[in-house]
C-alpha cells in the first residue's frame, strides 16, 4: 500500500502539469512520496535530458550571451530576492529566474523585459520564456509556462497573456495562453485538491510507467494485487464499471463469463484478447497489446555495438563513437567487426551482415551508430528493427523498466548491471524467446 512519506506536500511545481496529465500519482508521489524511493531514469532519457541541456546552453549563447543568470544558489528567499531585483532594475534577460512561495515554485528558463511600466509593481513588464528541445510544443509545457506566468503575476501584479517559446527547429512562437484557460484551471483545481490528499490514487500500469521515477514502488503493488491494468486494453473507466461486478483484479477478471463482458461492453476480439493475455499472466509470459506476425523474428541477427566511452561523450554532446559491432552468426555463435577510426572517419568491413538476415537492435544508440556508419561506408539495410521499440509498443507488463539489464532482470528473476557485449548479445536474444512465447 503507497503510504505519504512526507507529512507536509511539497510545493505546486511547473513539472506537476505533466505529472499530472500522465498519472494522478505520480503528482501525488512529488508531492507526498520520499524523494530516496524514486529510480534513475532509463539511458535514453539521460540522454534526452543532456540534449535538453545542451540545446538551452546553445540558445543562451547563441540569443542571450551577455544575459544576467540567476545563481543556483541553496537559499531559496536570496534566489528568488535575486530574481526580483533584477526585475526591478528592468535587465532586459533574466536567465533562471526563480520565483517560490509556500505552495508554489517554479525555475523560468529565462524572464523578457516587454516595457517600463508604472501598472507593475516592479517598474517593469516581463514575459515567461521556455526553451525546449522537442520539434513540437505540447500541452503540458504550455501548461507549465501557464503556472510561471501566475507566479510572475504574483510580483508584477500585472498580467501578461503570452508566453515566448523557443522550440527546436521552430525558432520562436508566441503563446496566447488564454486559449489554454480551460485546461489550466481545470487541472490547477486537481492538482490542489491533489496536494491537501493524504490518501493516493491507484497506481494503474500505463505506457509511462517504463520511464517513470515512481516504477519501483508502484511496480511490486501492481504485481503483488494482481491489478487488473495488467490486461492490456481495460482503460480505467472500465476498471470502474468491473469494479461494481465484484472484479477487483486480473484473477477475479478471470472468472468473469464471456456474457457478462459482452453485456459490460466488450467486443468478441477483445474477450479474445483479454482471454489470451490472463493466460500469459498465469504462465508467466508477457500479454501484447497487440498480436505479432509469427515470423517477425525469424532469420533474425542480433547486433550490438561496443562504445567504450558512451557517458562521457553523451555528456559533452558529442555524437557516440562505437569501436567494435557483437553479431550472432548463423552457427548460433558471436562474432566481432572491428571499427577503425581514422581522424573523424570510421571504417568497418560490414559485409558478414549483408546476406539478408534480419538485424536487430536495442535502443537507438546501437541502431542510429550502425546505420551512420554503414552510409559511410557504402552500405545499405533494409531488413532490420529495434526490439526497444517493440517492446515499448507491444509489450504490457509491470517491469521497473525496459533498459536491456532491467528487463532481463524482469524476465529471469535477477540482477544485471554493465553487461558486456557479448553478454548483451544473449539478453537481447533471451528478450526474442521471451515474447516469442506470447504469439
Ligand atoms: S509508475 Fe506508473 S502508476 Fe506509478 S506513478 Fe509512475 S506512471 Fe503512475
Amino acid at each position: 500500500m503507497i503510504k505519504p512519506y512526507l507529512y507536509f506536500p511539497k510545493p505546486t511545481a511547473g513539472h506537476h502539469f505533466s505529472d499530472y496529465l500522465t498519472c494522478p500519482l505520480r503528482a501525488w508521489l512529488h508531492y507526498y512520496g520520499n524523494p530516496k524511493d524514486q529510480v534513475d531514469d532509463p539511458a535514453y532519457l539521460k540522454a534526452l535530458f543532456h540534449e535538453g541541456l545542451n540545446y538551452e546552453r546553445e540558445i543562451y549563447a547563441e540569443y542571450y550571451p551577455d544575459a544576467f543568470k540567476v545563481p543556483a544558489i541553496k537559499d531559496k528567499a536570496k534566489r528568488e530576492e535575486i530574481t526580483i531585483d533584477a526585475m526591478r532594475d528592468g535587465i532586459p534577460i533574466i536567465l533562471q529566474g526563480y520565483l517560490y512561495g509556500e505552495d508554489n515554485v517554479g525555475v523560468l528558463d529565462f524572464l523578457e523585459l516587454i516595457c517600463e511600466t508604472q501598472k507593475s509593481s516592479t517598474g517593469f513588464l516581463y514575459r515567461v520564456g521556455e526553451i525546449k528541445s522537442s520539434a513540437r510544443l505540447y500541452t503540458s509545457q504550455i501548461l507549465q509556462a501557464y503556472w510561471y506566468t501566475e507566479l510572475l503575476l504574483k510580483v508584477q501584479n500585472c498580467k501578461i497573456n503570452e508566453v515566448n517559446f523557443i522550440t527546436k527547429g521552430q525558432g520562436q512562437q508566441i503563446i496566447q495562453l488564454d486559449n489554454f484557460d480551460n485546461e489550466f484551471f481545470l487541472i490547477k483545481q486537481a492538482l490542489f485538491a491533489l496536494r491537501e490528499s493524504h490518501s493516493p490514487p491507484e497506481p494503474y500500469l500505463v505506457q509511462n510507467c517504463k520511464s517513470c521515477h515512481w516504477r519501483g514502488i508502484c511496480m511490486k503493488e501492481l504485481i503483488e494485487s494482481k491489478h487488473i491494468s495488467l490486461i492490456p486494453g481495460i482503460s480505467k473507466t472500465r476498471a470502474k464499471i468491473l469494479k461494481t461486478l465484484g472484479v477487483h483484479n486480473w484473477k477475479d477478471l478471470s472468472k468473469v463469463p464471456n456474457k457478462l463482458l459482452k453485456e459490460t461492453g466488450f467486443l468478441p476480439y477483445e474477450i479474445k484478447q483479454i482471454q489470451h493475455s490472463i493466460k500469459c499472466l498465469e504462465n508467466n509470459k508477457p500479454p501484447l497489446h497487440y498480436p505479432l506476425k509469427n515470423d517477425v523474428f525469424n532469420r533474425s541477427c542480433v547486433t550490438v555495438l561496443e562504445f567504450p566511452h558512451l557517458a562521457a561523450q553523451r555528456e559533452a554532446g558529442l555524437l557516440p563513437t562505437p569501436t567494435k559491432i557483437y553479431y550472432e552468426t548463423d552457427r548460433n555463435k558471436i562474432a566481432v567487426i572491428n571499427i577503425i577510426k581514422d581522424g573523424e572517419k570510421l571504417t568497418a568491413d560490414l559485409s558478414p551482415l549483408t546476406n539478408g538476415q534480419k538485424l536487430v537492435f536495442y535502443g537507438s544508440t546501437d541502431s542510429g551508430a550502425f546505420f551512420r556508419l554503414g552510409r559511410e561506408n557504402g552500405y545499405k539495410f533494409r531488413n532490420y528493427f529495434d526490439l526497444f521499440d517493440l517492446v515499448d509498443k507491444f509489450v504490457h507488463v509491470p517491469t521497473p523498466g525496459i533498459e536491456l539489464d532491467v528487463l532481463l532482470g524482469y524476465i529471469t528473476n535477477a540482477h544485471y548491471d554493465n553487461l558486456t557485449s557479448e553478454e548483451r548479445v544473449r539478453a537481447i536474444r533471451e528478450v526474442i524467446h521471451w515474447i516469442s512465447r506470447s504469439i
